[in-house]
């Protein structure tokens, strides 16, 4: 009976392919392994996900393997499970998806465990040494001697032997030496605990006990608290459980930016290796961590959105960080999968934990707590017995303006500043200005590229589009009448500048994009604050994460009001996250905290629900509207998106994807319509949306309607990507 191997390669093709074993070692093959095949004309590194007894291929076209390329699996049954179900879940070619769980080192074919050259000294060798040879040649017999007391590596050489390479080839070639490229012996790390860390509040002690007794099970727990009200220390406890348990842990954060607190954290802790896995990585770097993740080495994984396809032997928690951030999606490129909803779906099939934090948990994951699904912890309390901050909203209809900022938030900043207290003022928009204006003529400053303004950056000279990067130099007059322009709105360089007049002699630090390129540049914005040097800080959403300065007292909010009126239902979630999580800055110390709300609609019942009856009060609201408008968590959602150079392509495209196949009665069709920014990067997008109350019909209509989609001859003129669980609509 002819057997054939099962293998997922890097192809857009939605389906496995069928190799014959090689001629020898074909009987040692198990699912996980990589092999080398013949593919067309080209040689791919593949996975084997499986073997069956035959294939549909004819026998005389059935290729045999080229190569074995692993000893043993580089992913275990847990992850080629978890694999397997995301590119049916996500309807993404599979071949695709298993290549996006590997480092791209490995794709190409790297060897999955670190090697080194390693040097022996041979029989005939250890003989000749003996007798007292090589006699006229000290640094040979050095060597040599150091050889037959034992086999050493190359770079064990490098230290103890100085130059070396050459007294190496003379006793190579007198045969009393050989040479092999072995795997690097990698320990598993040990875990010693450093400190035990404070007390635990009731809250906290709750928390750790819950999840330690779901240790060895599956199960998804939300643990929900403040920023500052000790969720980080229940992680620290419950990876303490799994260290000493001889387990290991994934820790998923939402940015590169939240991984050096962390890591600090758990390394004041713990003595443990750990590994690190973010997009900043260089090729090398990134496969040197995934090494010592699969070697067993690291006993602690952490990692951005793609570390949730890390390789952890022996897994026992699963830990996702601010688990309603969006960063956890996946949103570019063609495999759109959310890090946090495969975290959870691992955590099932590897029997482990799953622990969702967050101080503002996304209405999915509160829907999943009401129906019972997830286990929700809360913590109440601010650990560091700080008061929760004050909210307060300041009426712009009624009130002086300058520079954006009204005259209620100018007292409060002088204040706070008078009683030795930090000030953080939010805006999310960077750039000097949003807008340049011509004052004689109306002219405004246009991207080329896309539908939208260019943005001012004084500073730097430039005019920037925020969308696409468009970057030009900046007009002193109007191409147009030949005016002065001027800049119109406020961005943060513009807000640095207003708050450096209106407080002289106050330094003031701010924190964007465009003053923090650099690891280096958010510490000097860190070292600043916490020294107490800047007084005030001024910054987009990235602000919003992490840091603790314990001496911010008072937060200003200066525009509330552009996610309130958006086409997206996802708006006013995310306006009332990063509202409450802006606002758990301030008071993280000793003192109360106080924050200033700016808005032209101050009845709004978002934020009069947000401030009188928090975070959970907007989100009981929220979850109703949801459900009367048949919005997730209520109903499943998929986007087809397309976008094209002309401007109708993209919406003839979803047209005819949209006849391609006629949806089952409970599948609704939404679309197509033009995105409400059309033009983006100098290409036109449109989107066609797919909802359905229930997952399983809507997965069955993707199913079918996908290879009909395919099939379409304007399905290859331009791009196109299916997202299933879109988060972001436009
Ligand atoms: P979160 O992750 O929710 O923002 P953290 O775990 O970082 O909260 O805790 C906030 C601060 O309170 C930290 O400085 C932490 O060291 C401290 N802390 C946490 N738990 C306790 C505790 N049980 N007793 C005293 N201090 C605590
Ligand atoms: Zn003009
Ligand atoms: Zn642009």
């Amino acid at each position: 009976m002819p057997h054939v191997l099962r293998v997922a390669l890097d192809t857009p093709l939605r389906r496995l392919f069928d190799y014959l074993p090689p001629e020898a070692g074909g009987a040692a093959i198990v699912p996980g392994m990589r092999v080398r095949v013949p593919f067309g004309r080209q040689r791919l590194a593949g996975l084997v996900i499986g073997s069956a007894a035959d294939s549909e291929v004819p026998a005389e076209r059935l290729r045999p393997v080229l190569e074995v390329l692993d000893p043993r699996p580089v992913l275990d049954t847990a992850l080629l499970e978890l694999l397997g179900w995301a590119a049916q879940y996500y309807h993404h070619p599979i071949g695709a998806v298993f290549a996006a769980a590997l480092p791209r080192a490995l794709r190409l074919g790297a060897p999955a465990a670190a090697r080194e050259e390693r040097w022996l000294a041979t029989t005939a060798g250890a003989a000749a040494w003996a007798a007292g040879e090589p006699r006229r040649a000290p640094k040979q017999r050095a060597l040599l001697g150091l050889l037959a007391a034992g086999p050493a590596a190359a770079v064990e050489l490098d230290e103890r032997a100085g130059p070396w390479r050459e007294a190496a080839r003379a006793l190579l070639a007198r045969g009393f030496i050989a040479s092999a490229e072995v795997e690097t012996q990698r320990a598993a790390g040990g875990a010693t605990l450093r400190t035990a860390g404070p007390a635990l509040l009731p809250g906290q002690q709750a928390a750790v006990a819950a999840v330690a007794a779901g240790l060895g099970a599956a199960g998804t727990f939300l643990l929900q608290g403040i920023t500052g009200s000790g969720k980080t220390e229940v992680y620290l406890r419950l990876l303490e459980r799994v260290l000493q348990q001889g387990r290991r842990a994934l820790v998923l954060v939402p940015e590169i930016g939240l991984t050096p607190q962390l890591i600090a954290r758990f390394r004041a802790r713990f003595e443990t290796p750990l590994a690190v896995l973010h997009s900043a990585l260089t090729d090398a770097e990134r496969l040197e961590a995934w090494r010592a993740a699969h070697g067993g080495e690291a006993r602690i994984v952490l990692g951005t959105r793609s570390a949730v396809f890390a390789p952890v032997p022996e897994l026992g928690l699963i830990v996702v960080d601010e688990e309603h951030d969006a960063s956890f999606k996946q949103h570019e490129g063609g495999f759109r999968y959310s890090a946090r909803d495969l975290a959870v779906m691992r955590g099932r099939l590897a029997g482990v934990p799953v622990l969702l934090g967050s101080a503002t948990p996304s209405l999915e994951t509160l829907h999943n707590v009401s129906a019972g699904r997830y286990t929700r912890l809360a913590l109440l309390r601010r650990a560091a017995e700080a008061q929760p901050p004050m909210l307060k909203l300041i009426d712009l209809r009624a009130t002086a303006l300058r520079a954006g900022i009204s005259t209620p938030a100018v007292l409060a900043i002088e204040r706070h500043l008078a009683q030795d207290g930090q000030v953080l003022v939010f805006l999310n928009r960077r750039g000097y200005a949003p807008t340049l204006l011509c004052t004689a003529c109306g002219w405004i400053a246009p991207c080329g590229e896309c539908d939208a303004r260019l943005t001012v950056h004084l500073g730097a000279g430039r005019l920037r589009c925020h969308h696409c990067g468009a970057d030009g130099p900046l007009p002193t007059r109007c191409p147009v009448c030949g005016f002065t322009v001027k800049p119109v709105g406020q961005g943060t360089e513009r807000l640095e500048q207003s708050l450096g007049e209106l407080f002289p002699g106050v330094s003031i630090a701010r924190l964007d994009r465009d003053t923090v390129r650099r690891r280096a540049d958010m510490e000097d914005v860190v070292r600043r604050m916490a020294s107490g040097e800047a007084r005030i800080l001024v910054g987009t959403q990235m602000v919003t994460k992490g840091h603790d300065f314990p001496n911010l007292t008072l937060v200003v909010v200066l525009n509330a009001d552009q996610g309130l009126f958006s086409s997206d239902f996802r708006a006013p979630e995310r306006l009332a996250q990063t509202i409450v999580q802006v606002a758990g800055r301030a008071g993280r110390g000793a003192k109360a905290g106080e924050v200033l709300i700016q808005t032209e609609f101050p009845d709004h019942p978002l934020l009069t629900n947000l401030l009188a009856a928090g975070y959970e009060g907007f989100a009981r609201v929220a979850l109703e509207e949801r459900a009367q408008a048949a919005w997730p968590p209520f109903a499943r959602l998929a986007a087809l998106r397309a976008s094209a150079k002309s401007p109708d392509a993209a919406l003839r495209f979803l047209t005819e994807a949209r006849a391609a196949v006629r949806p089952p009665r409970t599948v609704r069709l939404l679309g197509p319509v033009p995105a409400a920014m059309a033009k983006r990067a100098g290409r036109h997008h449109a989107q066609l949306l797919v909802e359905c109350r229930e997952r399983a019909p809507l997965h069955a209509f993707l199913g079918a309607w996908l290879p009909a989609i395919e099939a379409l001859p304007s399905a290859r003129a331009l791009r196109w990507t299916l997202d299933v669980d879109p988060i972001e609509l436009f």
